[in-house]
């Protein structure tokens, strides 16, 4: 991607936290600053912030053995850099120094350690999370952001492919999880970050941590994994049987794939995040299983598994075409089985897309 691209999603964030009645945002180490600079430091003790502040220059302050490669990053251009050397120069006085204003947000991943020296060194100022001031700063993504966010999801779905082609019965928990594992990486994932697998009882828990237990005919299985690749994440969740489910089992995954369904057909620009949470809740608590569904329907998806906007009851930013989040009802029957379906979708112009492809069908595998 261009650097101006990277210039203008700056200027886009300095607006929207001076609209939000802020004097700038402080970018740390962590997914914001990947998204305003294509720079991802480690997140050490030393202090690498992005300040961007009313009336300034974008400046990135850096320790000076990283300077070389900040200076390398694709959204480098178009900002100072201002580095600052170990026995010596001390990194707050530098950042405190540059701030015009009384109050700056600060992206939620700075370490307490930094954003402890910075009110040391700026007294006066004060600071707000990031999360609270400019929360949708990267909700509505570009073409390129989606087209990636198409890609790895693409790639979760090739390797839920490929396992349910293999036996289930007999193999234990941590195993399938591997096998999940081997496969993502194998469908061009970088980095693997869950490989939940719950099966029988165990799928009923939420977000269960694969054991040893071993998988056994009549058990459903819930799947749900994810990871990253080129920087964007995938999550996608799905529930498979091993041998012919009951009739219950076959209700119930009914009604998840329904409700999943509905939340999907609630998506389009306008829409309060939550109403696409009570369109899943509806379908959920008409069948009977309202207190079985214990989550919210979604959790948005980008450079974070996990970011806004929330599906939830409470919600009410108005969805806009470009926001991307998992859609995921479940149903949860402790001491027995669950169900989960979860896949990502994209708000479009019309309604949404759904950037996962796997088949949702009730899958029985051996
Ligand atoms: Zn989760
Ligand atoms: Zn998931
Ligand atoms: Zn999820």
């Amino acid at each position: 991607m261009s650097a101006d691209r990277y210039a203008e999603r700056r200027l886009r964030t300095l607006e929207a936290a001076e609209t939000a009645g802020l004097g700038g945002i402080l970018v740390a180490a962590g997914p914001d600053l990947t998204y305003l600079t294509a720079y991802t430091p480690p997140p050490l003790e030393r202090l690498t912030l992005l300040v961007l502040s009313t009336g300034a220059d974008p400046t990135l302050v850096m320790p000076t053995l990283e300077r070389p490669l900040a200076e390398s990053a694709a959204g480098a251009p178009g900002l100072t850099m201002l580095d600052w050397r170990d026995g010596g120069d001390d990194p707050y006085g530098i950042v405190a120094a540059m701030l015009g204003s009384r109050r700056y947000a600060v992206t939620d991943r700075t370490w307490a350690s930094h954003l402890l020296a910075l009110q040391r060194a700026a007294p006066g100022r004060s600071f707000v999370a990031a999360s609270e001031a400019v929360p949708l700063l990267r909700a509505v993504k570009d073409a390129d952001e989606i087209q990636r966010l198409r890609a790895v999801a693409n790639g979760a779905d090739a390797a839920f492919a490929d396992v349910i082609e293999l036996p289930f019965a007999g193999r234990s928990e941590t195993d399938v999880a591997a096998e999940l594992d081997r496969l993502l990486r194998d469908h061009g994932h970088q980095r693997v970050d869950f490989t939940i697998v719950g099966s029988g009882p165990n799928a009923a828990s939420g977000h269960h941590e694969p054991g040893e237990r071993r998988i056994e005919p009549g058990d459903a299985v819930v799947m749900d994994f994810g990871g990253m690749r080129d920087d964007y994440c995938s999550d996608i969740t799905r529930t498979v049987f091993v041998g012919e489910p009951s009739r219950e089992e076959r209700e119930v995954y009914a009604i998840v794939r329904a409700a999943q369904q509905a939340a999907f057909e609630a998506v389009r620009p306008g829409v309060a995040a939550e109403e696409v949470d009570r369109a899943a809740r509806a379908v959920i608590t008409e069948a009977g299983y309202g207190e079985r569904f214990v989550h919210r329907t979604g959790h948005g998806i980008g450079l974070e598994i996990h970011e806004p906007p929330y599906i939830v009851e409470g919600n009410r930013t108005p969805l806009e075409a470009g926001m991307t989040f998992s859609d995921e009802p479940g149903i949860y029957l402790e001491g027995r089985f669950g169900v989960r379906i979860e896949d990502q979708v994209a708000v479009t112009a019309q309604g949404a897309e759904r950037l996962n492809d796997a088949s949702r069908e009730l899958t029985v595998v051996t």
